[in-house]
């Protein structure tokens, strides 16, 4: 008889974005001529930079002649890509890392979920509260929780971002095996200073543990103090593995292309507590189960890193990041305490009511459409989520609605 795996059955199913599409249809067929902006969904809505177009159109042709054609690609990714990487997201901030430790890979999603597969199922997880879900979720399919009791899994450890740690939570109190970081966050907006990831990184080594750290904001950092990458931090390599992405960047939801950073020096244990570099792990999970980007979307990822490439991102989360600004300041000017915003498309802020019920007022009288904090995690219970990823025109157009009801 074919069995489904268990762990499967566990899993809760995540209502909240269901539940924000739902409550919005009711609203619609109720009011049919509503004028709504969405500042909900965590997806940009700005067209590719122009360089990454060129160069889709350029690979798609070289693929349509038997002279330029490409089949399979390397494994971990072309090497013009690898080399760019290496180049401009990491040797030109002071991060000594090479092509050969830069996976190429379809997206940030795939591969913060599926890098746990290489770890025993007994290890102890640490997960941000509130998280992005993909964390929790790919932990529970690999059977390495208990059932859900009360918006949490039982074996998990949460690690709680509060307004009293600034939405950076502290080291943890029990033992910890393997955390994710994802910083600037999603959903809170938060960043971490240097001092705070030295922590981190210091607490691994001390604790034979691991770092998942998920970069796939990194380019919305506009304060020089705050680190890009882990591996700004003096002996990061050794005990961090970052998750990076083009989605956020450059555009790519609809694109797909991302890569993983697995240093040569990054570690696990074996059962008699020798270490194991996990680096060759990575590349025979990779070449079994997974056969690499497009040709064209490779070459339209490199065209991110040339000199046009940098200026046409900077100028799209510019424009995402005034948008934030606008939220920002009106949300203060109300008198919330808000987070995020400055370095991040995310702006989080306490509402001091229940996070549906607010969610429900200003999508009744605003016709604004958020995300309730509550769906991240208990810690974000009384919270709500706006995004910046709609238009200059819309987010004003939504700020003087809100500036009415509020
Ligand atoms: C958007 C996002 C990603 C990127 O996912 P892709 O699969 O590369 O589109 C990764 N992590 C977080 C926290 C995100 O919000």
């Amino acid at each position: 008889m074919i069995h489904i795996n268990p762990h499967y059955y566990k899993i809760q199913a995540n209502y909240l974005f269901a539940e924000v599409a739902q409550r919005v249809k009711t609203y619609k067929t109720a009011h049919p001529e509503a004028d709504l902006i969405r500042l909900g969904i965590g997806d940009v809505t700005k067209a590719l930079p122009a360089v990454c177009v060129e160069a889709l159109i350029r690979g798609s042709r070289e693929q349509g002649c038997d002279e330029t054609f490409h089949g399979y690609g390397p494994d971990y990714g072309y090497d013009f890509l690898r080399e760019a990487i290496a180049k401009v997201d990491f040797q030109a901030r002071g991060c000594d890392i090479s092509p050969d430790e830069i996976f190429v890979s379809d997206g940030a999603k795939c591969d913060v979920g599926n890098f746990q597969e290489i770890f025993d199922g007994n290890i102890r997880v640490g997960v941000p509260d509130p998280v992005y879900p993909v964390y929790v979720d790919t932990n529970v399919m690999a059977g390495r929780t208990g059932a859900a009791a009360d918006g949490r899994y039982q074996g998990l450890v949460y690690l709680v971002g509060n307004e009293a740690n600034g939405f950076v939570p502290g080291l943890p109190s029990e033992p910890v095996d393997l955390v994710y970081l994802c910083f600037p966050n999603n959903p809170t907006g938060a960043v971490a200073t240097r001092e705070q990831l030295t922590a981190w990184v210091e607490w691994a080594k001390a604790n034979d543990a691991l770092i998942l750290f998920d970069a796939a904001y990194e380019f919305f950092i506009q304060d020089p103090s705050i680190p890009h990458s882990i591996y700004e931090i003096p002996g990061a390599k050794e005990v961090a593995v970052e998750f990076r992405s083009f989605s956020k960047t450059a555009g790519f939801t609809g694109t797909r292309c991302g890569y993983a950073v697995v240093p040569n020096e990054c570690r696990a244990f074996d059962a008699s507590g020798n270490a194991v570099a996990l680096q060759p792990l990575w590349k025979r999970r990779q070449s079994t189960k997974f056969n690499g980007v497009s040709y064209p979307v490779q070459l339209a990822a490199a065209a991110v890193y040339t000199p046009e490439g940098q200026a046409q991102c900077r100028e799209l989360i510019a424009g995402y990041l005034a948008n934030a600004q606008i939220v920002s300041s009106h949300l203060t000017a109300k008198g919330y305490r808000t987070t995020g915003g400055t370095n991040s498309p995310y702006i989080w802020f306490d509402t001091g009511t229940d996070s549906w019920a607010f969610f429900d007022r200003l999508l009744n009288e605003a016709q604004v459409v958020t995300t309730p904090g509550s769906g991240f995690g208990n810690a974000g219970a009384g919270y709500i989520r706006i995004t910046a990823f709609n238009s200059r025109e819309n987010v004003e157009r939504a700020m003087e609605r809100l500036d009415k009801i509020l």
